[in-house]
């Protein structure tokens, strides 16, 4: 027997398919909605929306903007030879926000994972080859120190070394698996510091 009408489950499952939403607080994050007023729900709802249909991808480094080139790509003070890897946006945000990064990055919107069948071609590869034709001296690789991160590391750096531009590793020190959001900006910035050569 369904305790709760097929909205309200068609709700909780919705909110159960966002990542790190497990049952529990798709239940407790349903009713909280359902108890909201009208008018707080139908701007909520519409934020979504907007936000979807508004983000797209800059047109240099890839990371979610909703201009054509994305704050960073569009500062000309950024030293465009020194471009950062990072699987996604937020890890992209979580280095700016150290403040002491000048260069640009590259967002590759995932990680090889041949466990999940993600292959280099899944991932923004290509087009980080391309504006490597461009003035770039150095390569800073700041995925993750998962299993994925690392298998991309390393596939990255094969790919890049031929080319005789310098390419450098974050230190390890960055906790295994960890998201790179959730660190604080100290651990951040010696992690960029003390980069080593691959
Ligand atoms: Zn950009």
């Amino acid at each position: 027997m369904d305790l709760y009408s097929g909205y309200i489950n068609q709700l909780i499952e919705e909110l159960a398919g966002l990542p790190g939403i497990g049952t529990k607080s798709a239940q407790r994050l349903a009713f909280y909605l359902i108890n909201l007023p009208k008018e707080r729900v139908e701007r909520f709802a519409d934020t979504v929306l907007k936000a979807k249909e508004n983000v797209r991808y800059c047109k240099k480094c890839y990371t979610l903007t909703d201009q054509e080139l994305c704050p960073v790509c569009a500062d000309s003070r950024r030293d465009t030879g020194t471009i950062m890897v990072v699987e996604n946006t937020r890890d992209l945000a979580a280095y700016e926000k150290t403040g002491r990064y000048e260069g640009v990055y590259h967002v590759l919107h995932g990680a090889i994972s041949p466990m999940l069948g993600i292959g280099p071609g899944d991932i923004r590869l290509k087009e980080l080859m391309e504006r490597l034709a461009g003035d770039v001296k150095e390569v800073i690789i700041a995925t993750n120190s998962s299993l994925e991160g690392e298998t991309t590391a390393m596939y990255i750096s094969k790919l890049i070394k031929p080319t005789g531009i310098r390419v450098t590793r974050i230190a390890s020190g960055v906790p295994v698996g960890g998201d790179l959001e959730y660190i604080d900006e100290v651990t951040l910035l010696r992690a960029l510091e003390g980069r080593v050569e691959l």
